[in-house]
């Protein structure tokens, strides 16, 4: 199988009906990246730079955290590379960090709203990224964005950082986007105003799923619960790719369920034209990319999501249509 999946490595991503779908890899670490050239994936869709945080002893330097994202540049090898700010809080613990006290971490203080409530850690990995970026193209997104007025403070901080590098003399990136993960349920009723204001947009289904569901995405006692192919699921995938494609902002899947074949099916049939995913999941995901007829799944899910009475997983109707075409 994995030689079979090898030589798709080098074969355009395209379906039978010519959609282009892009394979991307998620990433953490530096060694991660040595995947980039086994899998033929497009580039970084997410680095998770918390991970550098979690395995220190001690809170990255700005020079270190500088360092570390020169050498994923370097490693990229002009792929580009997409870059989280820290998404600390919830259940990534910082060892040398003080936890708060609080009885529902993953609502908690986390992610961006740390980087906004003290913004110095922020501007220091945010001063590290856009040095490190000199001269070349720099993707930036921020995490657990609830309101479009945190995105607009998070650029806001972005670019007083470029000001400030610009003045005393650094090189900027060539080119700065700035993307917004959609992990939080609220940005659903702020598609339209999200997708006006960022460059780009990343579904965290991960989190998406943990937030509309109201399960813990750790806990196996609800794991099982819910189905991310169920038709509230299918039709918030579904609501994101059509605001997102209708302001002709770019969306990319970069939660677990963009790596099986059989969701990342759906969402390209509900209108996804990137997936970023680990890299054992680019073989599998890639063949079944090459087999599909994008505009046949995309109909047969307009059909069943408008015929649905009780919302059940559209699972088995999805594996008998990828069995059947
Ligand atoms: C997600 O929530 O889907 C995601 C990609 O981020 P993480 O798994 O790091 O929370
Ligand atoms: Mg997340």
């Amino acid at each position: 199988r994995q030689e079979q999946y090898r030589s798709l490595r080098d074969l355009p991503s395209l379906t039978r009906d010519g959609v282009a779908v892009g394979l991307q890899l998620n990433a953490g670490l530096l060694v991660d990246l040595s995947h980039l050239h086994e899998t033929g994936a497009e580039g970084i869709g997410l680095f998770r730079t918390e991970l550098q945080f979690m395995v220190a002893e001690r809170m990255p330097s700005a020079a270190e955290q500088q360092t570390l994202y020169e050498a994923v540049f370097s490693a990229a090898g002009g792929l580009p590379v997409t870059i989280r700010t820290l998404d600390i809080g919830g259940d990534k613990i910082l060892p040398y960090m003080k936890a708060l006290e609080e009885e529902n971490p993953a609502l908690g203080w986390r992610a961006i709203r740390i980087g906004l409530d003290r913004p110095g850690l922020l501007r220091m990995q945010l001063r590290a990224l856009l040095k490190a970026a000199g001269g070349r193209p720099l993707k930036i997104m921020f995490p657990m964005v609830a309101t479009v007025e945190e995105f607009v403070r998070a650029r806001a901080i972005v670019d007083r950082e470029k000001a400030h590098l610009s003045r005393h003399g650094h090189p900027l990136p060539s080119d700065c986007r700035l993307g917004v993960m959609v992990e939080v349920p609220s940005l659903l009723f702020q598609m339209d105003e999200i997708a006006a204001e960022a460059d780009f947009l990343s579904v965290g289904s991960n989190d998406l799923m943990q937030f509309l569901f109201a399960v813990d995405r750790d806990n196996r006692q609800v794991a099982d619960r819910f189905d991310p192919l169920s038709a509230a699921a299918l039709r918030a995938f579904r609501l994101i790719a059509e605001r997102a494609n209708a302001a002709g902002t770019p969306a990319t899947v970069c939660g677990e369920i963009g790596g099986r074949p059989l969701e990342a099916m759906a969402l390209i049939g509900l209108g996804f034209r990137s997936l970023s995913m680990s890299p054992a999941s680019v073989g599998p995901v890639k063949a079944m990319v090459l087999s599909l007829d994008a505009g046949a799944v995309g109909a047969f899910l307009d059909a069943e999501l408008a015929r649905t009475r009780d919302g059940a997983s559209l699972r088995p109707a999805l594996a008998a249509f990828a069995e059947a075409n």
